[in-house]
């Protein structure tokens, strides 16, 4: 895969040199248990995969590289560029202005814009209104274009399936950008729905079944319908698509649910009290087919959001006192690893190690209730050695992974062994005060904020900075 020129600031040796020592190892990504660092009493349990995707770094690049070309000239940016407070902040301290908040709320007035200021699209798209307001205003669009090719990649799906005469559901939330701009791209060849989790889409089952009255579709699904959308005639025909960052599991059992709702209705000529339609062209299937009203979607996860959650998945395997989540609290994506972990042990997100303020404390999001709370003790609450010794396979497999494919983490591991105390590779149950902690972070974390994480972490635990430092010096030979 391509790779990007992004501030240097935002790599780190340490975790460049795992990643990549994981990524020869395993071309294939099958292996999704996690990195092993061996800090002595800490035990840091690093995702599989996480932080940058393709279609952060294409963003970023554009956007610096940008700056850079264009000295004098007045630079904006639609709206925040990724959802990491840090990365927005260094553009803005490079001079670059936003124009929206994330919710498409104007901070500068359009009628300011003239056709010699340069406007950068964000990595999530952007609407097709909103890209004729900026070209009415002169402004070039295709220019400073940061869209992702996988948001591109859904948009194009839908155009494809619009053109068999389907009706697209997005599955996404329904204000966040992405969202906003698949739903104009889908809308603009088919009628089209947004709907945000599983009840959303029963209820939609119930109006495609007939159970709903069709007339009070239009209050249910307020504001997340295409105009003239009408529900006796677009629900004949479906295929969901989603917002890339949702939980791929969310909405392949979406997916799922709704297909078989296609089919049980349709599989009975009287499963639905709407009339049927005709049939729309010579491409579109017999509508007697029950299982072709529902368009197959599946390629339109993104790999990234896929890779760092199935990451998760494998990290959450082994057995750990606590886990942090380092991303942007508006960030989609990384919620979503936060809701992984929270189903298993507690877990913090956090937006940058700023957040950890002491060994006693920790300011962290919840983004269920969309709060920063704080807790006291978080590296005492700890599960004990029962899970441990149980799950001590687990360990032995996070280590052994590391041992043969990262010589940095290796070599930490062999000095142990060859001191006092033996390494949990040989031992895994018998270290039982270390602190182990599970750390991943989103899809547009730097890998330097991760690694200022694990510094802070080291600091609270005897030793652990001195190991800490020899890995890092050792990465940086590699
Ligand atoms: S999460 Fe996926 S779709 Fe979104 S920017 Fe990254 S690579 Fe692109």
């Amino acid at each position: 895969m391509k790779t990007f020129n992004v501030p240097v600031t935002y790599r780190s040796p340490l975790i460049g040199a795992i990643k990549n020592r994981r990524k020869q190892q395993d071309k294939m990504k099958k292996d999704f248990t996690p990195t092993f660092l061996d800090l002595g009493p800490l035990h840091i349990f690093l995702a599989r995969h996480f932080g940058f995707c393709y279609g952060v770094e294409n963003a970023i690049e554009i956007s610096f590289r940008t700056v850079d070309e264009n000295p004098g000239k007045r630079i904006f940016l639609l709206s925040e560029m990724i959802h990491n407070p840090r990365v927005n902040e260094d553009l803005r301290a490079r001079g670059v202005r936003f124009l929206q908040d994330t919710h498409g709320r104007e901070l500068i007035p359009f009628s300011e814009l003239t056709a010699d200021d340069i406007v950068i699209i964000p990595a999530f798209g952007t609407t097709l209104e909103m890209e004729k307001k900026l070209q009415k205003a002169g402004i070039q669009t295709s220019t400073y274009n940061t869209t992702c090719p996988f948001v591109e990649k859904v948009w194009n799906r839908s155009e494809q399936i619009a053109r068999k005469e389907y009706t697209v559901i997005v599955h996404g939330k329904p204000g966040h950008e992405e969202t906003r701009a698949t739903f104009s791209h889908a809308a603009s060849h088919t009628p089209t729905l947004v709907i945000k989790d599983m009840r959303e889409a029963e209820l939609l089952a119930k109006y495609i079944k007939g159970q709903l009255p069709a007339g009070e579709f239009h209050t249910s699904f307020k504001g997340q319908y295409s105009a003239g959308f009408d529900p006796r005639k677009d629900l004949e025909r479906i295929g969901v698509v989603n917002q890339t960052t949702m939980l791929a599991s969310d909405t392949q059992a979406i997916a799922d649910f709704l297909k078989q709702t296609m089919i049980e209705t349709y599989q009975s000529d009287t499963g639905t009290s709407f009339p049927r339609p005709d049939p729309v062209d010579s491409q579109s299937p017999n509508p007697a087919a029950p299982e072709e009203r529902f368009a197959d979607t599946r390629d339109t996860l993104c790999y990234a959001t896929l890779d760092n959650q199935t990451a998760v998945s494998g990290m959450l395997e082994t057995p750990a006192d606590l886990a942090i989540v380092v991303g942007g609290y508006n960030s989609s994506n990384t919620s979503h690893l936060v809701e992984l972990c929270e189903e298993h042990l507690p877990t913090y997100f956090i937006s940058s190690d700023e957040k950890i303020l002491s060994d006693r404390e920790i300011l962290h999001y919840n983004f269920h209730t969309h709060e920063e709370l704080l807790s006291r003790d978080y590296l005492l609450s700890r599960k004990r050695t029962t899970d441990y010794t149980k799950n001590d396979a687990a360990i032995r497999s996070a280590t052994a992974a590391t041992q043969s494919e990262t010589p940095a983490i290796r070599s930490a591991t062999e000095s142990k062994q060859a001191g006092s105390r033996p390494s949990t590779a040989d031992q895994p149950a018998t270290n039982l005060q270390a602190t182990r902690i599970l750390i991943t972070s989103g899809a547009s974390c730097p890998d330097s904020m991760v690694e200022a994480v694990i510094r802070k972490l080291a600091a609270y635990f005897p030793g652990a900075s001195g190991q800490l430092e020899e890995l890092i010096s050792e990465s940086r030979q590699c």
